[in-house]
């Protein structure tokens, strides 16, 4: 079984990409308007597409196919997912559309970033134009008493949506809230290049001014106690920023910031948690080095201004 009922109405469905575990999940509101929300990378759209078949839904009954950002692991694979879904409309950030309608920039460019890793998600396919509903917010009545809301969360990206449902008052937040390891309770900050922190910062403000009790993070996972956790990201991102900025001033290489930040974060300073990331084979890459590098260039970026 790839899915787990996590609330009524919500299920949410191991995509297993790459063979990782807790890494990249999708999840399905299964209302009188049938909902998923991300596609997960191109590789893994079989699994969501038996995760739909495990709940007896038929594929022609889904309605919405609700994008948080167009990056490859969340959106990368709603090309090849609308080939089963004959009936579904994206819902995704305008700044994101083009990306899906012609994934070839988003594709070399992922392949730049993120090297191996854009091949375990797979290269996106093409979606028509006409099955997009463009969207920076509003609500959607799904039936049976819940209604789904766009939220513009930007600043991980600059084409982020985060979704509120009412059923269970939780929020898929895609990137907005960091990442989530679900066998340690804690987040850790996504930020690849370009991160822009006060975007971030008032994207957190807006999630938790809707005081939601839930988060539904795409890596990886429900998570409880929204509201302080979320107040937890916000502090957690001022102080990779302010520890990048020092380092920036001070002319420190990556692995010096890098160290610190490690020395410092009451979560990355866990002996156990630091090995964790350490030895993963994904996740060494995008927070120890990526999400580092989107604090240094916007640390860089503010003080050339
Ligand atoms: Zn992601």
């Amino acid at each position: 079984m790839n899915t787990r009922e996590i609330g009524k109405n919500l299920f949410q469905v191991e995509l297993e990409t790459g063979g990782f575990q807790n890494l990249i999940c999708s999840y399905i509101i299964n209302s009188a308007k049938i909902t998923l929300v991300e596609s997960g990378p191109t590789s893994s759209v079989p699994k969501l597409v038996s995760g739909l078949k495990e709940l007896d839904i038929q594929l022609e009954d889904v309605d919405y196919l609700a994008i948080t950002h167009v990056h490859l692991d969340h959106g990368g694979g709603a090309g090849a997912l609308l080939n089963f879904l004959p009936n579904a409309k994206i819902l995704v950030h305008p700044r994101g559309m083009p990306h899906l309608i012609n994934p070839e920039h988003l594709w070399s460019s992922a392949q730049t970033v993120l090297g191996f890793v854009s091949e375990i998600f797979g290269k996106p396919e093409p979606v028509p134009k006409e099955r997009i509903i463009p969207l920076t917010e509003g609500t959607f009545d799904l039936g049976d008493g819940i209604k789904l809301k766009a939220i513009e969360t930007l600043g991980h990206a600059s084409h982020n949506l985060s979704f509120h449902e009412s059923i269970n008052n939780g929020v898929f937040p895609g990137d907005a809230a960091g990442t989530y390891f679900p066998e340690f309770d804690v987040v850790v900050p996504t930020t690849p290049n370009p991160f822009h922190l006060e975007a971030a910062l008032a994207s957190l403000d807006k999630i938790i001014s809707l005081k939601p009790t839930a988060l539904y993070y795409s890596h990886f996972g429900k998570a409880s106690n929204a509201v302080q956790r979320l107040k937890d990201y916000k502090l957690q991102l001022e102080l990779w920023a302010k520890i990048s900025e020092e380092g920036v001033k001070q002319n420190w290489s990556l692995e010096q910031i890098r160290d610190k930040i490690v020395a410092e974060d009451k979560v990355m300073s866990q002996v156990e948690i630091a090995s964790f990331i350490r030895s993963h084979r994904i996740y060494s890459k995008t927070v120890l080095e990526n999400c580092i590098k989107g604090f240094i260039e916007y640390a860089k970026q503010k003080q050339a201004s």
